[in-house]
């Protein structure tokens, strides 16, 4: 591989979410979602860009600002109401995907690959800036079958802001990696062919979630884990948050600790971790995280 492949943040906005939400709690998601009456501090809602000399990708797609400005974006009744309990966000003007993309010099049009994570609302808010567009939107089919699903709105599916015109999605190309390749990940799409991008199945989050490897096998690789965990730490002393499916959380938490323990360099990169710390990359001042 020639150059190091770069990688950046940026937030769209901040979320505000119950500490239950973060873990650990006994109790099931339901009932703290009726009853914590705290909220955590601001937290990011982060978009990942990563640059390969081959094609930029982005690792999700943030929240929409319109959740913030038009009151029709959530559901009306018990659902939006529930979903008022869920979350609190705030976003400015400068903070939408398209204009923290320019901050870093990239336009929506030039991206290759957009990743989705997994399809929750506070990560396909930037959808909208690649319709009709030339990037590849890759999403796993669990995920796309989960949104499409009736009552989906109660996981945390917004069919319509996920269902757009002139959007298409592209299932993730996994295959079986050969052994020790990639400790405690068994399959894998390597999207450029060159083991710096790795595309890796993080169920539990939800069954479809994925993650994204950067430069594994180089100095101060990146690992971006989406929802599998709010705060890495955690994750390294094996507390699973308040939603998702704890056995699969556990279980997939257990393959990052292995990958961890391979390369203790490693950064584990969350969507709303505030504390995440990227390697800074070369021929960059180190403040990508600045709004
Ligand atoms: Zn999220």
């Amino acid at each position: 591989m020639s150059d190091r492949v770069k990688v950046s943040k940026f937030s769209t906005g901040t979320v505000q979410i119950r500490p239950e939400h973060v873990g650990p709690t006994r109790l099931p998601a339901l009932v703290w979602l009726l009853t914590s009456q705290l909220w955590t501090k601001p937290r990011p809602i982060n978009v990942y860009l990563i640059r390969h000399p081959k094609g930029t990708l982005v690792f999700d797609t943030g929240q929409d600002r319109m959740s913030v400005t038009d009151h029709q974006y959530f559901p009306m009744g018990l659902i939006g109401w529930l979903y008022k309990r869920l979350a609190r966000f705030s976003i400015t003007e400068g903070e939408t995907l398209e204009n923290g993309l320019l901050r870093l010099g990239v336009a929506s049009g030039s991206v290759e690959f957009v990743i989705l994570s997994h399809l929750h609302q506070d990560h396909i808010g930037g959808l909208r800036s690649f319709a009709g567009k030339r990037a590849k939107i890759i999403v796993d089919s669990a995920e796309l079958k989960a949104a499409q699903q009736v009552g989906a709105v109660f996981d945390g599916y917004l069919k319509e802001h996920i269902f757009l015109p002139d959007v298409s999605f592209t299932l993730p190309d996994f295959r079986l990696l050969p052994p020790g390749v990639i400790p405690g990940f068994t399959f894998g799409w390597d999207i450029f062919d060159d083991g710096s991008v790795v595309l890796l199945p993080l169920p539990g989050h939800t069954e479809g979630s994925v993650g994204l490897l950067i430069n594994y096998g180089q100095p101060k690789p990146v690992l971006l884990v989406g929802d599998l965990t709010y705060d890495a730490n955690l994750l390294k002393a094996q507390i699973v948050p308040g939603v998702g499916n704890k056995r699969v959380l556990h279980k997939t938490s257990s393959s990052v600790l292995e990958l961890f323990a391979s390369s203790p360099d490693l950064t584990i990169a969350a969507a709303h971790d505030p504390n995440v710390l990227l390697p800074p990359n070369e021929g960059e001042s180190n403040h990508e995280s600045r709004r």
